[in-house]
């Protein structure tokens, strides 16, 4: 779903235990919102019970759905900033998502990788990588965050980004490593 500056808003759910997580919700003016309202609805037609809302980092556009959300769901919001760290896993039913800290578009930045799906925030676009104009943005940690990525991933990870920004919905690690924007100065190419 897209919400406000084409801001992707992913819904993951665990079929067995009917329980779900929620990233980044996000919505701009009335039209959008009615998209959150769809997606509440959604989850109360299929019983479905959503735990966690997560957000990838702090910027506006990705947390301003979070208190529609819990205030239709009651799910907990958690981010960097409510304590998650390196490694942690967030579990609903049979699913885990694994903590990745990707400092760099900004301090707080997180990614969250589940069985060779990553779902990357604004630390990775389809074809590009997050802006580094914020106060507490950083260029160097950014790229030390995307070699990360590749190094501790699976080249055919599929890449889930923050904004719907490329020529494709997603792409893979692997692919991103020689053909991103930035591979070069991030010195993606052969690791
Ligand atoms: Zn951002």
């Amino acid at each position: 779903m897209k919400g406000l500056l084409k801001n992707f808003t992913y819904l993951i759910i665990c079929e067995k235990t009917k329980k779900a997580a929620i990233i980044d919700p996000a919505y701009a003016g009335k039209k959008l919102k009615c998209k959150l309202k769809r997606i509440t609805a959604y989850l109360k037609q299929n019983d479905y019970n959503l735990e966690y809302i997560i957000n990838t980092h702090r910027h506006y556009d990705h947390v301003n759905g979070n208190e529609f959300i819990q205030s239709n769901t009651n799910a907990e919001i958690i981010s960097y900033n409510s304590g998650l760290r390196e490694n942690d896993l967030i579990e609903f039913g049979e699913i885990r998502l694994k903590v990745i800290e990707t400092p760099g578009h900004t301090a707080d930045g997180i990614c969250l990788y589940c069985d060779k799906n990553i779902f990357t925030g604004d630390t990775l676009f389809v074809g590009d990588s997050g802006a580094t104009v914020s106060k507490d943005s950083d260029r160097q940690k950014l790229g030390a965050s995307l070699r990360k990525l590749m190094t501790s991933c699976p080249p055919d990870t599929i890449v889930w980004a923050g904004h719907d920004l490329g020529k494709t919905k997603t792409t893979t690690l692997g692919y991103e490593q020689t053909h991103n924007v930035n591979s070069e100065e991030y010195r993606l190419k052969g690791m």
